[in-house]
């Protein structure tokens, strides 16, 4: 039986670029771009190593067509609000995010990090953590 692999309504990078060629996989049937979003250096690293793929000559069907959003503070999914967290991960700018939305509690996903520096934790205070 074959698998699908399910839409994706956009794409939030950490700081790892190596795993943009998998968002093909959820591209090949996709019509419009791909929002993007990543910090500054992240997106100018996608730049440099996929620039076939931010080309408006990209037109091939199938392949990824990032709308490329630099993170510049909070940004919104309807009454979603997810906000980038600096962790320190080791010679890269690497980031976290944090979700919130009305009526359920604040989650907080960091999966590639090595220390939370003092801001970031201090932003987590109020969130229960489970580590896995
Ligand atoms: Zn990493």
């Amino acid at each position: 039986m074959p698998v699908t692999a399910p839409p994706v309504e956009t794409a939030w990078l950490l700081h790892h670029v190596v795993g943009f060629d998998e968002l093909r996989a959820f591209c090949w049937h996709r019509q419009d771009p791909l929002p993007l979003h990543a910090t500054r250096e992240c997106l100018d690293t996608l730049i440099q190593m996929f620039g076939w793929a931010f080309s408006p000559e990209n037109t091939y069907a199938g392949y990824v067509r990032p709308d490329p959003h630099p993170i510049t503070g909070p940004f919104h999914y309807g009454e979603l609000t997810v906000e980038s967290l600096p962790v320190d991960h080791g010679s890269v700018e690497t980031i976290g995010y944090l979700f919130s939305h009305p009526g359920a509690p604040e989650t907080a996903y960091l999966p590639d990090l090595k220390r939370l520096p003092p801001a970031t934790a201090a932003r987590l205070a109020t969130i229960a953590i489970q580590a896995f």
